[in-house]
């Protein structure tokens, strides 16, 4: 067994079906008198509901939350919540809505409920990603993490089968690059095969029948897992391949992810012989070959997996290289320009990764 460190994070879990009736005793529990609610435009219905549950004891709703948290929607929702006299926040929605809670609670040390709807897995990490004057930066303070979080399977039944796919898939990402993260640990390592594991046993079945509760109380339960592991220990070369992507190219997020991801674990294969065989183990049909495992695995979920589909032109490759090269994260595998830039190729063009 090899040294290591495990640093619990400490939230607060409350997982299940209806578990959104919960919601009063947690507002009670915490002495919270009138939390803002948050959303997007296109989740103002599940906003209405948790006002509904609180039986209109809130501070008001707002419902702009979009993605890659730009500061100057987090400044409009800050002097609402002053105008209204919120005491905390609730942030319904996916990992756009709950970065826009995080902002609001580290400059105001508000308490942050977060109801996750998708699998994005952000509810379970100190980690906030904001935008300013174009550019994305990210941080990571314990002050971020959310102390409450609802996972309600019902809230996630309208989450259409495509994006339940790709979201799923980031949350898979997150635990494989826990797997040989620098500070993996046991525990981690635990988490993260448990929630491949469920999800990719329960992503297939909601492809297929996207109104499975079943499928989609697994796939909640994978997902929570995973984002305990990405809220936990380091990011590696996927990340950061996904953030530069992302965050230069205004790519969509969880289906740049699913794009790199095969790519990404093809890269460090060499490097991290016993994950391999542990993520092959995990997933199902790989034949002992986790590449394979996983291709078979996204074919299923018939997700896209060129970023040329999203709008990346070919001529950005190179940038994309040399910005995934400036500040590198640590890497199982040294980051290096040449196979770095053929990898970005691969995943622009679509290419099965071998
Ligand atoms: P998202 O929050 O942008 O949601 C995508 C769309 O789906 C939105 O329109 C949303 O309203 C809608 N939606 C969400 N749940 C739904 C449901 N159940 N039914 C119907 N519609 C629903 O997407 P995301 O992938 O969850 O989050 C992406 C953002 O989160 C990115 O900005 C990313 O950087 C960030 N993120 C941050 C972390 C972190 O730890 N800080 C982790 C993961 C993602």
């Amino acid at each position: 067994m090899d040294n290591f460190e495990y640093n619990p994070n400490p939230g607060r879990v409350v997982f299940g079906s209806g578990t959104l009736q919960k919601l009063p005793e947690e507002i009670s529990r915490l002495q919270l008198k009138a939390p803002l609610v948050l959303s997007t435009p296109q989740q103002v219905s599940h906003a209405e509901t948790v006002k509904d549950v609180l039986k209109g004891q809130i501070a008001g709703i707002f419902t702009e939350a979009t993605m890659h948290t730009p500061t100057d929607v987090t400044d409009k929702a800050l002097e609402y919540a002053k105008a209204q006299g919120a005491d905390s926040v609730i942030s319904i929605g996916g990992g756009s809505t709950i970065g826009l809670g995080k902002a609001i609670s580290i400059r105001t040390g508000l308490p942050h409920i977060c109801i996750p709807t998708t699998y994005a897995g952000s509810e379970m990490t100190p980690i906030l990603g904001e935008t300013a004057n174009g550019l994305k930066k990210t941080r990571s303070d314990p002050k971020i993490l959310p102390g409450t979080v609802i996972y309600d399977v019902d809230l996630t039944m309208t989450l259409p089968s495509a994006m339940s796919a790709t979201s799923g898939v980031n949350a898979i990402a997150h635990a494989v690059e826990a797997l040989y993260a620098r500070n993996t640990n046991p525990i981690i390592n635990m988490m993260a095969l448990e929630g491949i594991r469920a999800l990719a046993s329960a992503l297939p079945e909601i492809v297929e029948n996207p109104s499975s509760q079943s499928a989609r109380s697994k796939a909640l339960y994978g997902a929570w897992l995973c984002g305990t592991c990405l809220g936990s220990v380091g990011m590696s070369i996927h990340h950061k391949l996904c953030h530069t992507l992302g965050g230069s190219f205004n790519l969509p997020h969880a289906e740049t992810h699913t794009a790199v991801l095969p790519h990404a674990i093809s890269y460090n294969a060499p490097n991290i012989p016993e994950v391999m065989k542990k993520l092959a183990d995990a997933l199902p049909d790989s034949n002992g070959d986790a590449i394979h495992g996983l291709n078979v695995l996204l074919t299923k979920l018939k997700v896209k997996r060129g970023v040329k589909d999203f709008g990346m032109k070919e001529e950005d490759i190179d940038k994309a290289a040399d910005i995934a090269l400036s500040n590198a994260y640590w890497n199982p595998r040294p980051v290096e320009h040449a196979p770095i830039r053929e990898l970005i190729r691969r995943v622009w063009a679509g290419e099965l990764a071998q």
